[in-house]
């Protein structure tokens, strides 16, 4: 390994300064806390889209990216949906992605007789997993760290696949009860919301109005989110 490789990464085509990596992954799980859903979703979501929408506005016509995408025919369904839905100005760069699949799969077809199988996974999917690697490395590093506690105590808790990844990953028993403590103190108030959102779907308290418990049921089905 040369010394310009020891502290960069290529992630998807891109090439990144590992201390840049290991900062920002730190922050944007600080910043996921604050919002809606599991922090770790959020992260990997939000990486989705960025490769997404560096792929449609710069990568198309790429090379590389062509035959990456070649080799998984495609993208997967999820990551297929979240183009065709969440990324702006996609409809030209997916023309030219699927229509180069088309072209590709009709050469097969008429060679052999069928489809071939896809080599590789979604690229997206891919970069999603190297994603969930960094923070579930940084969670395993930083998890006791006060700021990382706070933030996560104002969370909605993690998604049970990804309490399942952390807990895995977590090597001491002093890192895995603090990140379960807070789950469990998460988790017991969502109880508690969960049981007024059902109290006043009763008729006699319909009239109270429903306040912050209104969509806790939302969060429970996000929260038991599998892997
Ligand atoms: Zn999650
Ligand atoms: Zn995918």
């Amino acid at each position: 390994m040369d010394s310009e490789s020891k502290h960069t990464c290529i992630l998807g085509g891109v090439q990144y300064d590992w201390a840049m990596i290991t900062t920002a992954t730190y922050d944007l799980f600080l910043e996921a806390c604050r919002l809606e859903g599991c922090p770790i979703c959020r992260v990997e979501h939000d990486a989705d889209l960025r490769y997404l929408d560096r792929l449609f506005y710069g990568l198309v016509n790429d090379y590389n990216t062509r035959v990456r995408v070649r080799a998984s025919l495609g993208f997967c369904g999820e990551h297929a949906r979240m183009a065709m839905d969440e990324i702006q100005g996609k409809a030209l760069g997916l023309t030219i992605i699927y229509d180069d699949l088309l072209r590709v799969a009709l050469e097969h077809i008429n060679n052999n007789g069928n489809l071939r199988k896809n080599e590789k996974k979604c690229p997206a999917c891919e970069n999603r997993d190297e994603m969930n690697g960094r923070v579930l490395s940084e969670l395993s590093k930083y998890i006791t760290d006060a700021p990382i506690l706070a933030a996560f105590r104002t969370s909605q808790g993690l998604c049970f696949g990804h309490l399942r990844q952390a807990l895995e990953h977590l090597r001491s028993a002093e890192k895995r009860k603090a990140i379960l403590t807070i789950q469990c103190d998460i988790m017991q108030e969502l109880r508690g919301e969960l049981a007024e959102f059902i109290r006043k779907n009763d008729y006699r308290f319909a009239g109270e109005g429903f306040g912050a418990e209104k969509d806790s049921w939302k969060r429970a089905v996000r929260m038991g989110k599998q892997w």
